[in-house]
């Protein structure tokens, strides 16, 4: 494999990078970076994991280091989904521009418009951006998107999944057409496909294997649900979470739990909390400041297990996730790589253990069939007295009561359960996503509370 050095980046960013402790490129840095340097467009498939922040801001930082920003008229532009991938997006810039005087903004909801605005007007090198603040900035006519150099988009097909394509055409063609452009997707759908071709020139395009079939380091595992109480099945759901999560005993030592739903990310959230475990939610509806704080105490590993949605957690950079629990099996099977790749980064070892059940069966289907393998399975049944096997025996050293264990999750109230379930599957409206806007999918707790 090639060095940093044989990839002709200025003596300023290998320094950095020299300094971020990276000592290869990996696959896509090597092979994205020389043709972005070259002034090619790139056309990178491949997830977060991979190395691919690095490999657009690296080209980046080394063609803005010759030049200076304009009033009003940013040098750069990268689009990412959410607003955590566009931070992370902007660390890295940080952290690789430190010994460049390089200016950014960040344009992403909960961050306030006067403190961009001042940014922007002085001219910035590279701007940030979600497409929908971008846009909003843009129309109050604040910003001039003519003196674009380098446009990138990240997490492409996110971006689809959140329904901002049409945003994405429109901001294309908002910057010069002599732009260069460098494109990321974990996926080719083919609406994806037809704005690649519409907007790059000639691409390089850079294929970087699945992650799930590249990561060998994951060791996954499915647990087949069978509730013994039907009018009980949330409840034992997070019960056998519990049971899961302290089976893993002192190897789990950080985990990242997902439910398909906002607001079991919730539920989840506030009864593992009550349950002694420490955790804490993360999902579009919670405000910027509380998501950025959660994160943050994730990251300095001060908070043991985050609960998280899809697009919450998409790209999120949290190095050493020992586990990745899947509460439910996602409904879009790419997400499952997406999910477990939080963990076994790096050539780290990770584990990854997915709840599913019965009404699951299809959606895990298509996990299989995309990662064109079996994942081992074991039944509820068996987790639950295995489970209690190893918990009785380490009762002591794990300092978790034999009540805990047995006793049924009760903070949701479980009373009205047909009710309850019912509120629950419509909450989610197929198609929507996570962007159920609130008057279609009233909250299932305000619907408890009601
Ligand atoms: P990304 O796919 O951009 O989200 O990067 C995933 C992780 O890999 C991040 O924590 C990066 O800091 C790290 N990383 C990026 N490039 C390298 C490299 N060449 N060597 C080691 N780690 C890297």
């Amino acid at each position: 494999m090639e060095l940093f050095s044989d990839l002709k980046l200025s003596p300023k960013i290998l320094k950095a990078v020299k300094d971020a402790g990276y000592e290869k490129p990996t696959p896509i840095q090597e092979k994205a970076i020389p043709a972005a340097l070259d002034g090619k467009d790139v056309l990178g498939i491949a997830q977060t994991g991979t190395g691919k922040t690095a490999s657009f801001t690296l080209p980046m930082i080394n063609l803005l280091s010759r030049g200076r920003a304009r009033a009003r008229m940013p040098r750069s532009l990268v689009l990412c989904p959410t607003r955590e991938l566009a931070a992370q997006v902007a660390e890295n810039f940080d952290t690789y521009a430190k010994n460049l005087k390089l200016s950014k903004a960040l344009l992403i909801g909960g961050v306030s418009f006067k403190e961009q605005d001042i940014l922007i007007d002085k001219g910035v090198d590279v701007l940030i951006a979600t497409p929908g603040r971008l846009i909003d900035h843009f129309e109050r006519g604040k910003l001039l998107l003519t003196g674009v150099q380098v446009m990138v988009v990240d997490e492409a097909d996110r971006m689809l999944d959140m329904g901002f394509i049409p945003d994405i055409e429109r901001i294309f063609k908002l910057t010069p057409f002599t732009r260069q452009t460098l494109f990321f997707s974990a996926t080719m759908a083919p609406e994806i496909e037809r704005i690649t071709n519409t907007f790059l020139s000639a691409p390089v395009r850079v294929e970087i294997a699945r992650q799930a079939t590249a990561s060998e380091s994951i060791k996954q595992s499915v647990v087949m649900f069978k509730p013994k109480r039907k009018d009980k099945e949330a409840s034992e759901k997070r019960q056998l979470l519990r049971h899961l999560i302290d089976l893993e005993g002192t190897n789990c030592t950080n985990a990242i739990v997902f439910c398909n739903r906002k607001t079991d990310v919730d539920i989840c959230s506030k009864s593992l909390n009550k349950y002694g475990y420490q955790a804490a939610p993360i999902h579009g509806d919670l405000d910027q400041t509380k998501r950025t704080e959660t994160l943050e105490s994730f990251r300095e590993g001060d908070l043991r297990i985050l609960v998280a949605s899809d697009v919450a957690a998409r790209g999120l950079d949290i190095p050493s996730v020992s586990h990745v629990f899947n509460f439910d099996v996602p409904i879009q099977a790419e997400d499952y790589v997406h999910r477990i790749g939080r963990t076994g980064r790096a050539g780290r070892e990770g584990t990854a253990i997915m709840i599913c059940n019965n009404r699951d069966q299809k959606n895990f289907l298509n996990v299989e069939a995309l990662l064109q393998k079996e994942i081992p399975r074991t039944n509820s049944s068996d987790e639950y007295s295995s489970a209690k096997q190893i918990k009785n025996d380490n009762l002591k050293s794990k300092s978790v009561s034999t009540e805990e264990y047995l006793t049924p999750d009760k903070e949701i109230k479980t009373k009205n359960t047909k009710k309850h379930q019912k509120s629950e599957n419509n909450n989610r409206i197929i198609g929507l996503g996570e962007h159920t806007p609130g008057f279609l999918s009233q909250s299932f707790n305000d619907r408890l509370a009601s």
